[in-house]
């Protein structure tokens, strides 16, 4: 049978990607966290020194240094999930971090770094067969993805969500801080000049403020299920 492609987006912290990781899991297709590749490219700036203690980034020397980052994915056998790599080194941990959520969307914002991030998105989907999460990947990336949905929560609940993932990790956020973070990386997300995260028009949408994971796998797979048919 034709493996498809699977685009989700939405906004931040919205539980994409546990919904397409289990899904990909499920139907034996590859999984890319697109977000990762970006927070992936942050974490570089972080430690070349390309951001400024006003957060502003030295862009033109981080477009000369995009061809040092290489960014891959290695499924963990432990989790059964696939794990970040930053140039040959796991940053699964270093990449989720506050920090790197606080100037992502920025660097993510960049042009340069959309355009290198998106072809290396499409040639890892070129044969189908995936499931990739993220804010422009039924826009941008795979515009004739075969389904597409966008996923969206309350503010609030996304908070909450992402301050309970925080505090399992060990770190200690506050609630009101990752409300603002999250709020603030959707407003630059949404305003930026290339590839903006909005809905594709051929896009199902998904509020799940009120489902359980289990209710928004079930969700996911009886379209799946439906559109391979
Ligand atoms: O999905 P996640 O929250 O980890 O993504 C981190 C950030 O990466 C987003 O806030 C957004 O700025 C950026 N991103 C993007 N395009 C994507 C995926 C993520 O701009 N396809």
């Amino acid at each position: 049978m034709k493996k498809i492609t699977i685009a989700i987006d939405g906004h931040s912290s919205c539980g994409k990607s546990t919904m397409a990781k289990d899904l990909a899991r499920e139907i034996g297709y590859i999984y890319i966290d697109s977000g990762a590749m970006y927070r992936c490219c942050t974490l570089f700036c972080m430690r070349e020194g390309l951001i400024n203690p006003d957060g502003s980034i030295q862009t033109d020397e981080l477009e000369r240094r995009m061809k040092d980052i290489r960014v891959s994915f290695r499924l963990n056998p432990e989790t059964g999930r696939p794990d970040a790599y930053l140039n040959g080194e796991c940053v699964e941990r270093e990449i989720r971090t506050m920090e790197v959520s606080s100037h992502v969307s920025p660097v993510a914002a960049l042009p340069f770094v959309r355009a290198a991030m998106t072809a290396q998105q499409q040639e890892m989907g070129r044969e189908g067969g995936i499931v990739m999460d993220g804010r422009d990947i039924g826009t941008a990336v795979f515009p004739n993805a075969e389904l597409k949905i966008f996923v969206t929560a309350s503010d609030e609940i996304r908070a909450q969500r992402r301050y309970d993932e925080l505090v399992a990790k060990g770190e200690k956020p506050d609630f009101n801080a990752v409300l603002e973070n999250l709020r603030e990386r959707d407003r630059i997300d949404s305003t930026r000049a290339v590839a903006p995260l909005r809905q594709a028009e051929d896009a199902l949408v998904l509020d799940n403020s009120h489902m359980t994971i289990p209710e928004q796998k079930q969700w996911l797979l009886d379209r799946f299920n439906e559109r391979r048919d």
